[in-house]
Order: C-alpha cells, then sequence, then structure tokens
C-alpha cells in the first residue's frame, strides 16, 4: 500500500515520500508526483470532531506512507503547536455568505507558514531514516512570504542551512524587513537585482548542475527546496481544505454530502493544486476558481489552453502572485495529460524553449472543474474598502484578489454553492496597500504608524510577528545580480 513518487518527465525514477522530500527535484528537472491520489478512508462525518493536528494526521498518513506514526505524529505536533495565535489553527470567517479560510494565524502571518511549520520536521525525520549525514541546504527563491516562512521554520534546525534569495525591489517593506532581521546562524538572505522569475530560474540552475552536487558532496552538503515545488509543502496545505469542511459540516454551514467551491488567490499554483488533490481525494469541492492579479498568466490558460509566459511583468500590490511561470501547474499537466510523463515533459520543454505551450483538447476537457479569474489593482483596492465599509472586516491584497474575482463569478453566474475564500495573509503584512485602499490620506503615515491605524480599524491587535521587527536590527544586506547568485552560494558554503 505504500505510495511512491515519481517525476512528473519521466515514469521510471520511483523514490519514496521521505526521499521525494529530501531531493525536493526529481534529477530530470522534473516534479515530484504520488504514483495514484489516495482516498480519504475516515470519513468526513467522522472527523467532524477532530482537531486541526487530528484531521493533519488523516490526510498527510496517507502520502507519507514510509513514516512511521509516531514520526508522523511528532512532526505534526511540533508544527502546530502554540506558534499559532489560535489553537484553530486556521479559523473560519462567516462575512456575509462568503468564508473566509484564514491561512495567517503563524509565525509569519501567511499562508506559507501552514506547509512551512512542518517541512523542517519532515525533512529531518526523511534525513534520519534514509542515513543522511549531509547538512541539508535549503535552497529558496521568494516572492515574500515563502522566503520568511522558510527562514522561521529551519532557523537554527540541526542539520540544516538556510539561503534565500528575493527581488529586491519586488517585495513589501514588511515582508523585506521580516526577511533581513532573521536570526539564526544558519540562516542566510540575499536581495537580487531581478524579478521572482530570475530568482526562482538561477535556483533552479544550481538544482540542475551537476558540478556543483558534486563539489558540494565533498564538503558534506546536499541541497533541498523548500519552494512550493517539494511534495512536502504540498501535502501539509492539504489538510487545511479538508479541516475547512469538516468544520462547516460541523456547524451546519454545509449538509452533509453538499459541495462547496472554493476560491484560491494564486501565483505558483501551489494552494490551489492542493484543492484539486482534495477533492481527487473525495472531498466535495465543487469548482476550484483560481484567482490572479494582473500578471494573468493562469487566467489565459484557462480560457484558451494556451499558457503563454512571454508578455510583461507586473508589480502589483500582490506580490506573492507576481509570478509568470507557476511552477506547480506542471502537476495538474501531467495529471491531465493522464498521468503521461512523456506529454508533460514535451510541454515543458516547449515552455523553455519558446515560453508558450498549448494543451490538446482532451486535456482541456480535463479542466472543466477550474474556473479562472483575475483582478486589476483597481478592482482589488475597490473590494478592500467595499468590504470594510461594508462589514469591518479588512483583507490583505492578495485575498482581495480572490474575493474580487468571486464576486465576477457570481455575479455572471448567479450559482448559489457555498464558496470558502482562501485567505492567505494577515492585512499586516501588507499594511500600506490595505490602507491606502480604505483612504488615500494614509499614504502620508511611516509604516509602523499604519500598523497600528490598521489595527484600530480592524480592532484586532497587532500581530506578534509585526511587534517583533518594529525594531529588530538588520541582519543581512547582500544584493547580487541574478548571474552571481551561484557565486553568493559557494561563497556563503566555503566551496
Ligand atoms: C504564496 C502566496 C500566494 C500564492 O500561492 P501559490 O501556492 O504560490 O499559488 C498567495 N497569497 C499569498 C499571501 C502568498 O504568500
Amino acid at each position: 500500500m505504500d505510495i511512491m513518487y515519481q517525476s512528473t518527465r519521466n515514469p521510471k525514477e520511483k523514490v519514496t515520500a521521505s526521499q521525494a522530500i529530501l531531493k525536493g527535484l526529481a534529477s530530470d528537472g522534473g516534479l515530484f508526483v504520488p504514483e495514484r491520489i489516495p482516498l480519504l478512508d475516515v470519513s468526513l462525518e467522522t472527523m467532524k470532531t477532530y482537531n486541526y493536528q487530528q484531521i493533519a494526521y488523516e490526510v498527510m498518513k496517507l502520502y507519507l506512507t514510509d513514516f512511521t506514526e509516531e514520526e508522523l505524529k511528532n512532526c505534526i505536533q511540533c508544527a502546530y503547536d502554540s506558534k499559532f495565535d489560535t489553537p484553530q489553527i486556521a479559523p473560519l470567517k462567516q462575512v456575509n455568505d462568503t468564508i473566509y479560510l484564514e491561512l495567517f494565524h503563524g509565525a509569519t502571518i501567511a499562508f506559507k507558514d501552514m506547509a512551512l511549520s512542518i517541512l523542517p520536521h519532515l525533512m529531518t525525520t526523511a534525513a534520519k531514516k534514509n542515513q543522511v549525514s549531509n547538512e541539508i541546504v535549503i535552497l529558496t527563491a521568494t516572492s515574500g512570504d515563502t522566503g520568511k516562512a522558510a527562514l522561521a521554520g529551519f532557523a537554527d534546525v540541526e542539520g540544516t542551512r538556510i539561503i534565500v534569495f528575493y527581488p529586491k525591489d519586488g517585495v513589501s517593506p514588511i515582508q523585506e524587513k521580516q526577511m533581513v532581521t532573521q536570526r539564526g546562524a544558519n540562516t542566510h538572505v540575499i536581495g537580487i537585482r531581478g524579478n521572482f522569475d530570475d530568482a526562482q530560474n538561477g535556483v533552479k540552475e544550481m538544482f540542475n548542475n551537476k558540478k556543483l552536487e558534486e563539489a558540494m558532496k565533498k564538503k558534506g552538503f546536499q541541497f533541498s527546496s523548500a519552494n512550493s515545488i517539494n511534495i512536502g509543502r504540498l501535502v501539509p496545505q492539504i489538510v487545511y481544505y479538508v479541516y475547512a469542511y469538516v468544520k462547516m459540516l460541523a456547524d451546519g454551514s454545509l449538509k452533509e454530502g453538499e459541495s462547496f467551491h472554493v476560491v484560491v488567490p494564486t501565483g505558483n499554483f501551489g494552494n490551489i493544486l492542493a484543492a484539486y488533490y482534495a477533492k481527487s481525494m473525495g472531498l466535495p469541492i465543487g469548482k476550484l476558481i483560481c484567482a490572479s492579479n494582473e500578471n494573468k498568466v493562469l487566467y489565459d490558460f484557462f480560457s484558451t489552453g494556451t499558457y503563454n509566459k512571454n508578455r510583461e511583468f507586473k508589480l502589483t500590490s500582490s506580490p506573492s502572485m507576481d509570478i509568470l511561470i507557476s511552477s506547480n501547474l506542471e502537476r495538474l499537466i501531467y495529471h491531465i495529460a493522464g498521468d503521461n510523463a512523456e506529454k508533460n515533459a514535451e510541454l515543458m520543454q516547449l515552455l523553455s524553449q519558446t515560453g508558450v505551450y498549448e494543451i490538446t483538447q482532451d486535456m482541456k476537457e480535463m479542466l472543466q472543474d477550474f474556473e479562472g479569474g483575475f483582478a486589476t489593482e483597481e478592482q482589488t483596492a475597490n473590494t478592500i474598502k467595499t468590504l470594510y465599509q461594508n462589514t469591518e472586516y479588512i483583507i490583505d491584497p492578495h485575498t482581495a484578489v480572490a474575493a474580487s474575482v468571486l464576486y465576477d463569478y457570481i455575479e455572471h453566474t448567479k450559482d448559489k454553492t457555498k464558496c470558502l475564500i482562501a485567505s492567505t495573509a494577515s492585512p499586516f503584512k501588507f499594511t500600506r496597500s490595505v490602507m491606502r485602499a480604505i483612504d488615500n490620506k494614509y499614504d502620508a503615515m511611516g509604516d509602523f504608524a499604519l500598523v497600528d491605524e490598521l489595527s484600530k480599524l480592524s480592532k484586532t491587535k497587532v500581530p506578534k510577528a509585526i511587534e517583533d521587527i518594529r525594531i529588530a536590527p538588520v541582519l543581512h544586506n547582500t544584493i547580487c545580480d541574478p548571474n552571481k547568485m551561484q557565486a553568493q552560494v559557494e561563497i556563503i558554503l566555503e566551496l
């Protein structure tokens, strides 16, 4: 009954879950996928009384089949503890007819904490299981939130180092301050003069560089990835969709068997892919509504069947979604091709050579559960303002992209199905954009004065993650060009 993992580009390389977590990316540059998607084996009704940790175990045990019960439960207990500011871990908020699944109650107040608080534990457990004695070097490209969440997760974790690259001018001031103040002797943070795709490409090149791998091995290092391409990120993200459904059953928002739509503000396609896996496991999700900002590659893909990254890259108020190559989409492509690695490899080669690929008619038909939408900067800001004026609930720009897309969807379809919005960041993480959306008089105020003002408007306490960086000293100040990323890694590891 063990589930093995294989590359999306080659069916031959099969590894266990723990090996897939350690490797991050398959040797051929593909992503690891489970050879089949397991079905939930405890009924949703039964889980009504379970807490987050118990549901996490029921979901994750089905994927991480080479972890013992004790190992997995231990990882879960270490991850979902008082680092979260609520014992519910991922609380639901009903606002008007919509339910917001708040995924931002962890250490860095964005949804990346949901997976990155457990990944270091999965990884060190996986290393022990596989008799790995090398030090694990986590190499990560970030559009803002992954970086900080990964740094917080791995800081001072024995047997690991973490190196984070972020686009110097492509993250919010608070995101940058959160990263460059990171403590921990094993943490390294580097800004690059480029955008997120440059950072991600640089990281991918290092992962595929055999000479670098050799040089690292000699010094007792091996790379792994904390990016959302790691299966150890994807699996923990399936959990909160099951959790949300079960809680909606328990509080009467949904009747047994009733389905609901999910709306996900999307960048690298990890979060919404987790919802797709949850649906494939038997969770009664109706539509998977994929919300993009003005970098609407995915919207165009779902409407035409053609993926085309050759376009202007836009910096928006939802920087964690400013992405033109959504890495995790490769897993969906592989699945809708009928788990066909050869077809997927062909399309991915086209993507890397020309920036464009088109899926077949058969593949398009497999996408009927997906619905693409996008929000302009103006729609996003209006959504924040109107929601605040009508309900006093304040959402961040990423979540607002999703809310705006949902309003459009409902207006066009008159669909009455219950909808769940994945709320991916605390408004405190993007204070300036949020306050500007509410009233441009706030433009004149300083970052932390704005934080206090937001606290007043939203009638919520300033999160600890923000209090902590008010006075924290800058500990990282290296900046480099995208083509010097490897040189930086060589300096850090003394290769
Ligand atoms: C990462 C992130 C997203 C995008 O999630 P993907 O899994 O990359 O699609 C959306 N919102 C916020 C706040 C994020 O940090």
